[in-house]
């Protein structure tokens, strides 16, 4: 597959150079020229999901992997299950959450893992990364126990929620976690100079594995077809799809999915008060807002960075206009949206409600609707617990992590400090 860079096309790249260099030249975004819709959907959507997402990725990638290493990758990348649940009489959610991290990055992070570790073929890595909650959970889930990846993960110290912290801190192995005596934005400053400094870069093997690399985008497009085999087949072509956005890497493999062949038949893109797109599918000028803190905070981006994807995808003819539509959610609308889910015995968080919440605004007579369920509950516990006055119980592998050592190191927020540590762990 080529794969060319959205901003100099100039710039090309062969799948396994993209998942390696993830951006391309000027920051730009690889992607591939073009999508070829399947001759016959209903037959790919009655094959088993791992058996599907091979196929589904042989399709796209089969020139560069072989179709043994593609199984392989895909049996351990996607090793749960991605249900649908029927919450009103037209409204279904996909439930991402039953990963190790209890949200859907799990699924774009295990399987960029997978995949890094097969093209990178035993040499080895070293990752990267600074978080401020989920990313590094799922980041570190994903490289545990793999051969030859180094993990290091930088977070503020006391700066995210304790439950957050183990859920990357308790792993070990391959997995380091440095708390850092500082903010965020020292721990982006501090995984920033690393990256430029050549000793460091060369000596270590450093690769970010950030959220942009297409890897992800390509496993995220399999749970789409997941969703429509689980529908009745005479509802399929009805379906609206809500996709709660913030970086809009989501709604990117969700277009992605159309363009193979599935039958979605809009997609709506569902934002909390960072409205960027909304607002510029509507007016047509793009102008970003200071972002906003809201109660769906993994959606708190204005400038989203992957819509230069969703634009080509709409340039190129592969998505009509029509077919999107943009719906911003205010914070009390959010709220009144997880309410009436809870009224209607389903437990969800802040931001499939946002998604839920546009659908029940904007749904049409006659059509379905799917909103897609991007995180557990109780990973927003505080949040959903002030909003629906109950308790929510911890899931499995929350509760387990909970209760074991973190295994961080504590560093300052002085560069020097970083690296001796990283040569004297990893060195
Ligand atoms: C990351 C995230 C989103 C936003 O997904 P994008 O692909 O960045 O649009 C939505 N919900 C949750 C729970 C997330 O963690």
């Amino acid at each position: 597959m080529e794969l060319v860079n959205l901003k100099d096309p100039q710039d090309t790249a062969s799948f396994k150079e993209a998942v390696k260099r993830g951006l391309g030249k000027q920051q730009g975004l690889y992607f591939p020229r073009s999508f070829k819709a399947f001759d016959d959907v209903n037959s790919v959507l009655n094959m088993p999901l791992q058996q599907r997402s091979a196929f589904i990725l042989r399709a796209i990638i089969g020139d560069e992997l072989t179709d043994a290493d593609i199984t392989e990758i895909v049996d351990t990348a996607f090793n749960f299950t991605a249900p649908v649940a029927a919450v009103t009489d037209n409204i279904y959610t996909l439930e991402l959450f039953h990963g190790p991290t209890l949200a859907f990055k799990d699924f774009g992070g295990r399987f960029m893992a997978q995949c890094l570790s097969k093209i990178s073929d035993g040499e080895p890595i070293t990752i990267l990364t600074a978080t401020s909650g989920d990313t590094g959970a799922a980041v570190a889930h994903a490289f545990h126990g793999i051969d030859n990846i180094n993990v290091v993960i930088l977070f503020p110290k006391g700066k995210i929620s304790p439950l957050q912290e183990k859920l990357f801190t308790t792993l070990g192995g391959n997995i380091h976690t440095f708390s850092v005596d500082g903010d965020f934005d020292q721990c982006q400053a501090l995984v920033k100079t690393a990256f430029d400094d050549p000793d460091v870069r060369e000596g270590l093997h450093l690769n970010s594995a950030n959220s942009i690399n297409i890897s992800r985008l390509l496993a995220q497009v399999c749970y789409y077809f997941e969703a429509f085999a689980q529908l009745p087949e005479s509802q399929r072509d009805k379906v609206v799809v809500s996709v709660p956005s913030g970086n809009f890497g989501n709604l990117t493999a969700g277009i992605i999915a159309r363009a193979l062949g599935l039958p979605i038949k809009r997609f709506i893109a569902a934002t909390n008060a960072n409205d960027t797109v909304p607002r510029y599918l509507k007016d047509g000028v793009w102008a970003p807002n200071d972002t906003v803190a809201t109660i769906s905070n993994a959606m708190d981006v204005s400038r989203p960075n992957n819509w230069p994807r969703i634009e080509a995808l709409i340039e190129r003819g592969e998505l009509p206009k029509e077919a999107l539509a943009g719906v911003a959610v205010d914070e009390e609308s959010t709220q009144i949206a997880m309410r009436q889910l809870a009224q209607k015995g389903y437990t969800s968080e802040p931001h499939a409600a946002v998604a839920f919440h546009a659908l029940e605004h904007h749904l049409e007579e006659g059509e379905i609707g799917l909103f897609l369920g991007t995180a557990h509950p109780a990973k927003f516990r505080e949040t959903v617990e002030n909003v629906l006055g109950q308790p929510i119980a911890l899931p499995g592998p929350l509760a387990a992590c909970a209760a074991e050592k973190g295994l961080d190191e504590p560093i300052s927020s002085d560069y020097e400090d970083l690296k001796a540590k990283l040569f004297a762990t990893l060195g």
